[in-house]
């Protein structure tokens, strides 16, 4: 095919297979590419709005045993870097992030084999009888696949007991990218194979979860490989949907470069050039997902906002507080006020949305005032090693905190 032709049959609402694909994302120069994910958005989403929502990305924990070698959060069992956050510190964040016009939390952390199931459930009983109409977007599908590894039990009851206890949505962290040749030389790939993330989200998906899905590209997979990953999701929405009439599966699809400083993995990042034919293309080949997300966070404001004209349809998250992406040498910022201008400033209407894309309102400084923030928060403050009280009440399985314990009784 010609590329006139492929882009006849995009045009035409054809679903790509991956040879045109591929032909599309090395072939079509970029002013196509973006013209055609435009047109595929504009379909998808005729009117003006583009989306945004307020919520905090809190990471409860940084101790992690799975070592991935592109992560520069993580810190070993036993660090003295490392730390949980205590209930209360939550509930503070909970409430800050209310202040601001926020009614969820990302939560995501480490696999921290300190941390049992008992845990978690507990932390999201808490958080739903102080706080019952806040939303929790928790637990990535690797997150799941610990939890269910060390309580020994099958992953849909980890999730059915999670709900139970006020789990709202599973956000799509850890997918990196769906290959398991690829997973493996970033040393991700005991934490979840490709197989086992899209298992969690499909079980997510028949509980009746809505989910993200996410791609962290430019470590070492090739082009085809990036395709490999998108089509593997394009499959299981398909199959989550089916032919219910109920929205399901996944929500939106977010894609970001992988950040290279601090990490063991090392290397440079992708080019914003890259970013947006890579928006674009996932835009023409992911037909059955409603909504793609702009990564300010990793591009900065400039290529969010250029991110409206290459298939985004979302300014993702206000975020409040980051520390993964910071971590590896990240750090914009952009609360309400700034996503609303880098929004109206490329032509759109700006409405906040919840997890589910439904439309809460218009900008919510302009109905009340709100605390301009213009440093993203982060999960502690340097220096501070303080150990939350409730931890002892969960038995200690590493040599570390066993240890850490021991010394705490003898003060
Ligand atoms: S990416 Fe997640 S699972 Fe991997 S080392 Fe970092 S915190 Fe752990």
């Amino acid at each position: 095919m010609t590329m006139d032709d492929l882009a006849a049959k995009v045009r035409a609402g054809g679903r790509l297979d991956r040879a045109e694909a591929l032909a599309l994302y090395t072939g079509a120069p970029t002013p196509l590419l973006a013209g055609l994910a435009d047109e595929v958005r504009v379909r998808k989403h005729p009117g003006n709005v583009v989306t945004y929502i307020i919520d905090r990305n809190v990471n409860y924990t940084n101790v992690c045993i799975a070592r991935c070698n592109f992560c520069a959060f993580y810190r070993p069992v036993g660090s003295a870097d490392g730390y949980v956050l205590g209930f209360e510190e939550i509930f503070r964040k909970i409430d800050e992030t209310i202040a601001l016009g926020g009614g969820q939390l990302l939560l995501q952390g480490g696999h921290n084999p300190d941390l049992p199931l008992a845990w978690y459930e507990d932390l999201f009983r808490a958080v739903k009888q102080r706080y019952p109409t806040f939303r929790l977007h928790a637990l990535s599908p690797p997150e799941v696949i610990h939890l269910s590894r060390l309580s020994r039990l099958p992953v849909p009851e980890i999730i059915d007991r999670l709900v139970a206890c006020g789990l709202d949505s599973i956000p799509g962290g850890g997918a990196e990218i769906l290959v398991d040749r690829v997973r493996k030389l970033l040393n991700c790939y005991s934490k979840a194979s490709a197989d086992e993330w899209l298992d969690v989200m499909r079980h997510a998906h028949r509980a009746g979860l809505r989910t993200t899905a996410t791609m962290m590209y430019g470590t070492v997979e090739t082009v085809d490989e990036r395709l490999e990953h998108l089509f593997r999701l394009r499959d299981l929405q398909d199959e989550s949907c089916g032919a219910g009439s109920t929205p399901a599966g996944f929500t939106a699809f977010i894609t970001w470069s992988y950040q290279p400083d601090h990490t063991e993995l090392g290397g440079a990042e992708a080019t914003g050039v890259d970013y947006l034919r890579t928006l674009a293309i996932a835009r023409l080949v992911l037909d059955n997902f409603d909504n793609l997300q702009a990564s300010w966070v990793t591009q900065g404001g400039k290529v969010g906002q250029l991110s409206l004209a290459f298939g985004a349809n979302d300014m993702g998250s206000v975020m409040i507080e980051e520390n993964v992406v910071r971590a590896a040498g990240a750090s914009y910022c952009m609360d309400e006020i700034e996503i609303v201008r880098n929004i109206e400033n490329a032509g759109f209407v700006a409405k906040r949305r919840n997890m589910h894309y439904e439309v809460q309102g218009d900008p919510i400084f302009r109905e009340r005032s709100v605390p301009r923030m213009l440093e993203l928060a982060v999960a502690r403050v340097d220096g501070d090693s303080s150990r939350p009280p409730e931890i002892v009440r969960y038995a200690a399985r590493s040599a570390a905190e066993k240890k850490a314990r021991l010394e705490q009784s003898a003060d």
